[in-house]
């Protein structure tokens, strides 16, 4: 029999690709997302990709802070396991309105747990981040590293990580992975799903593609004087359909009768910088991306990539996919959709 998960946040950018993949997968999914940063537009694609496997999604609008409609669905359903995206994620954003953001992050992740809990429900997959490392001491970051945060957006990373430890300290039946994110960017390879951020993008490839198709003039560069192959801010970028498929590779570690509360980095192991990356877009493109050189973004660090050992030796997972090709599929996904999933009727 499949088994059913329940993935939190799944019309989001990451939440949708690891709804597809889930699907094609053989994985019966359940979404529940309160749409805040997302469009059902994004759960119409997913099923259109799925093809005969989509039958087996149903979408819930609805928020984690909604502790009855939480009751509700876990009475009707039982779900084998939990991935949870949901989340506000906007750095700068949390540091402006903090209390949004510990109430939203940490209040619907704390109702989500005490409902699984008490529906019997103690699988988890949360996603947390390779902010947790700040600015590390040498590269690559091993998940042994400390770990810490800058920022309330960061903070409730960290606080949730120490949740689920503390958790799991308190009963074994939990089985937790976290999942540290590096820099996911591209989209799915048809260009029928892909990021879609509201209001002026934040993180350097939503960015870059919204000056290639016109939306925006020119990049800002964030600092050209750091200590790396140009000057610039160097990060593991990995493909989103690699980091989707990490998942997958997360829910069957978590059949591992031993596993615990298990922390693994989802990067490459490649660092690349900001020019490299532009460059790389510029290939893919054919546009001319025209940069702004200014100086460093507060909160930035230098370098930033992962060790990939660990998720390679127990989640028997490694990312596929290179530059080029995040390049080419975050093209192909933004010359498909200027304006992201906005220009379409909701189907849902
Ligand atoms: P996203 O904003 O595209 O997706 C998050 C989804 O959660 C959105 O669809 C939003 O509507 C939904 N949501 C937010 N709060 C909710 C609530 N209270 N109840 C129900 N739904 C809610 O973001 P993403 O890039 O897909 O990120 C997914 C997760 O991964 C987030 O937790 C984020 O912090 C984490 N993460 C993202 C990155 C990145 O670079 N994208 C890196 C590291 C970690
Ligand atoms: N960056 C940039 N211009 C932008 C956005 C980002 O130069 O408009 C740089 C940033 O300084 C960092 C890299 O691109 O060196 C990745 O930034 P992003 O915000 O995408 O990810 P994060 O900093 O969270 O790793």
């Amino acid at each position: 029999m499949s088994q059913k998960i329940l993935v939190t946040g799944g019309a989001g950018y990451i939440g949708s690709h690891t709804v597809l993949q889930l699907l094609l997968g053989g994985y019966e999914t359940v979404v529940i997302d309160n749409l805040d940063n997302s469009s059902d537009i994004a759960i119409h694609r997913v099923r259109e990709l799925a093809g005969p496997n989509a039958q087996n999604l149903s979408f819930r609008k609805g928020d984690l802070r909604d502790k009855p409609a939480l009751e509700e669905l876990f009475a009707s359903e039982k779900f084998d396991a939990v991935i949870h995206f949901a989340g506000l994620k906007a750095v700068g954003e949390s540091v402006q309105k903090p209390l949004s953001y510990y109430d939203n992050n940490l209040i619907g992740t704390i109702i989500l747990f005490k409902v699984m809990a008490a529906h019997g429900c103690k699988k988890l997959v949360f996603s947390s981040s390779a902010t947790v490392y700040g600015w590390p001491e040498k590269v690559p970051c091993t998940e042994d590293f400390p770990i810490g945060a800058t920022n309330p957006y960061g903070r409730t990373k960290l606080f949730i990580e120490e949740i689920c430890r503390d958790m799991y300290q308190s009963d074994s039946e939990w089985k937790i992975i976290l999942l540290r994110y590096f820099n996911p960017v591209g989209a799915h390879p048809s260009g029928h799903i892909g990021e879609d951020p509201r209001g002026i993008p934040n993180n350097l490839m939503p960015f870059a593609q919204q000056v290639a198709v016109g939306r925006l003039p020119a990049l800002t560069v964030f600092g050209t004087d750091y200590n790396t192959v140009d000057g610039t801010g160097v990060r593991d970028y990995i493909h989103i359909v690699d980091l989707a498929d990490g998942h997958i590779a997360a829910l069957s570690k978590l059949e591992n009768p031993s596993i615990g509360c298990e922390v693994y980095n989802l990067g490459t192991g490649n660092g690349t910088s900001v020019f490299q990356m532009v460059a790389a877009f510029e290939k893919a493109s054919g546009k001319e991306i025209p940069l702004i050189k200014s100086g460093r973004r507060a909160g930035d660090c230098e370098t930033v990539y992962a060790s990939t050992d660990k998720a390679e030796r127990e989640l028997n997972w490694k990312a596929k996919y290179g530059i080029d090709e995040m390049c080419e599929d975050q093209w192909n996904w933004a010359s498909k959709n200027p304006y992201g999933y906005e220009s379409q009727e909701s189907t849902t």
